[in-house]
């Protein structure tokens, strides 16, 4: 069924608490936990609970849960001080769209970037 926990997932995973990652917030239906691989002052990641393996399937699926992962990806700008509304420089949020675009977790996920220069490269 749509949403359903894939038992290969990572981020399934990281939900279950079978992978440890830094959460910094948590609700009923998503997860923000920090970037393994930080490429920028903060660069937390959300993640809906439910599997959509990106987030325009997300979207489609559950229109109602792809918003709230877009207000969360704002609550963790304001809680980390790079929305400008908090004193920061503002942010930027991804979402990589398959491999060749260079999505490698196949779970629904917007990358939250923030805090440091240089963070506008190509777009
Ligand atoms: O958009 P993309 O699929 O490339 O992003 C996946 C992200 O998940 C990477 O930035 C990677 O550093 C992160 N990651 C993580 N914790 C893991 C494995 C990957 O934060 N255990």
């Amino acid at each position: 069924m749509s949403g359903e926990p894939q038992a290969d997932c990572l981020f399934c995973r990281i939900v279950a608490r079978e992978i440890p990652a830094t959460v910094v917030r948590e609700t009923e239906t998503t997860l923000a936990f920090r970037d393994i691989n930080p490429q920028a002052p903060t660069h937390v990641l959300v993640v809906p609970k439910a599997h959509y393996p990106h987030a325009a399937a997300l979207a489609d699926a559950d229109p109602a849960l792809a918003g709230t992962l877009l207000a969360e990806a704002g609550r963790v700008a304001e809680e980390e001080k790079v929305a400008e509304s908090a004193g920061g420089a503002g942010y930027r949020l991804i979402f990589n769209t398959g491999a060749g675009a260079g999505q490698t977790v196949f779970h629904a996920h917007v990358h939250v970037l923030g805090g440091g220069d240089g963070l506008r490269e190509k777009l």
